[in-house]
């Protein structure tokens, strides 16, 4: 590792630490509190609303956007500072992450001054909510054999198809999505060709979000259903048939400023043990939990170290890589470990689930263990993850 911060890194986060000791209390309740089901998540995103219109009073809502837009155009140095300083303060999730993270950047990117104009200031402002519709019921890890088609008709595209576990579609007003507009490129074995981005109001007729329940019991992603719904020509991002190239650029959005997460790793650790302390102090001296905790304690630091050494990577101009699919595999095995390890060391009131009584920190820890089954299937599945792996940094034998 070769890197340090500059004192303007030094400043950029003395700023932002000083705003969210003074900002940020009103806010810093637990994201599990509330009942369970719908209304939980209801709670959830309007306490997110209000946060991310108070980090955008203070111009902390969208750091890599251009100041022109309201953003810091924040170097990769400070979204590890603002990552790390988030998660410290332990500060909740924002209502639009899709927007501000990938899809602002995207329209930023590939955007007509007019669409700029028209969907940034909604996204900042946090008045309208957006999703980012990729996966298809056959298009999840293979993302480029999506088929949902989109047919060009006068100054509109007529979108019909599905797509599935669209996060938040049906409380969203705007939506990205990947559509087919080249069917023939499938054939011709050229399916990442012929795909096209373009930009959907959720409320137009021929639109059907249908919720779908998950393990923790909450319906938080949707199967949406597109019959003949028409969306203008006008709102297609990039060139008909580069919606490639423009989703690339969204998702490589997605690996920037992850290095906060082994310190959220670190402080969902140190809470679980301040809660057994409380609850279940017997739990603390079995030696095989003893041993649990002191596992997953160095694997959390070997996390945080490999993010640092990803980062110095890019510094010096070079590929973060193996690093990143690394850290990746860590954050999804550390974050079931430690559910895992709160429902056993917390004793039977730790296993009481969200809105009960007795249940120990409102069911954080039950909700957390089947939460977070997600992370080995977001943002690249750990199978998937493990082939790169293989493939590239080992470059063992294909069969
Ligand atoms: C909480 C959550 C929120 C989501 N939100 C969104 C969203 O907002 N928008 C959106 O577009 N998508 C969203 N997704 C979908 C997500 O992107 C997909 O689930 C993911 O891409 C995996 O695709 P899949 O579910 O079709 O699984 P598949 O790709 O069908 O995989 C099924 C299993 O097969 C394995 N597998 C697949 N290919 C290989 C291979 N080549 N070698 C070995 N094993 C393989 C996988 O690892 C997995 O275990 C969300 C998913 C979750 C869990």
């Amino acid at each position: 590792m070769d890197f340090a911060f500059t004192p303007e890194d030094e400043a950029f986060r003395a700023e932002l630490r000083g705003w969210l000791e003074e900002h940020l209390p009103d806010f810093r309740e637990s994201e599990t509190a509330g009942p369970a089901g719908g209304t939980a998540l209801m709670s959830t995103m309007e306490r997110r609303r209000a946060w991310q219109r108070r980090l955008n009073e203070g111009r902390w809502a969208a750091i890599n956007w251009p100041s022109e837009w309201g953003g810091r155009e924040a170097t990769i140095m400070q979204n590890v500072i603002y990552s790390e300083e988030m998660a410290r303060a332990r500060a909740p999730g924002i209502y639009n992450a899709n927007g501000i993270w990938q899809i602002g950047p995207m329209i930023i990117r590939w955007g007509t001054r007019e669409q700029q104009e028209r969907w940034l200031p909604g996204i900042l402002s946090a008045d309208d909510h957006w999703c980012q519709g990729f996966s298809e019921p056959e298009a999840g890890s293979d993302l480029a054999n999506l088929r949902c088609s989109a047919t060009a008709d006068g100054d509109d595209y007529v979108l019909e198809g599905r797509k599935i576990w669209i996060s938040t579609a049906h409380i969203a007003q705007w939506g990205l999505f990947l559509v087919r507009t080249d069917p023939t490129a499938i054939q011709r074995k050229a399916k990442h060709e012929g795909i096209t981005a373009l930009i959907v109001d959720m409320r137009v007729p021929g639109i059907e979000c249908q919720p779908l329940r998950d393990i923790t019991g909450d319906a938080m992603f949707n199967e949406v259903t597109f019959a003949e719904a028409r969306v203008p020509a006008a709102y297609r991002l990039g060139d008909e048939g580069q919606g490639w190239q423009v989703a690339m650029g969204t998702l490589g959005h997605e690996r920037v400023g992850t290095s906060g997460l082994s310190i959220t790793l670190a402080t969902e650790l140190e809470r679980l043990i301040a809660t057994t302390r409380k609850h279940n102090p017997a739990a603390l001296e079995d030696p095989s939990i003893k041993d649990r905790l002191a596992r997953a304690w160095t694997q959390i630091t070997l996390t945080r170290l490999l993010n640092y050494r990803a980062l110095s990577k890019v510094l010096k101009g070079e590929k973060n890589w193996p690093e990143v699919p690394l850290a990746k595999l860590q954050w999804s095995s550390l974050s079931q470990t430690l559910a895992e390890l709160g429902c056993d060391m917390l004793g039977p009131a730790g296993i009481l689930a969200r809105g009960g009584a007795d249940a120990v920190d409102n069911g954080h820890w039950t909700h957390q263990y089947c939460w977070q089954r997600y992370t080995s299937i977001g943002a690249g599945t750990t199978e998937v993850q493990k082939n790169i792996l293989a493939d590239r940094a080992i470059q063992l034998p294909r069969h």
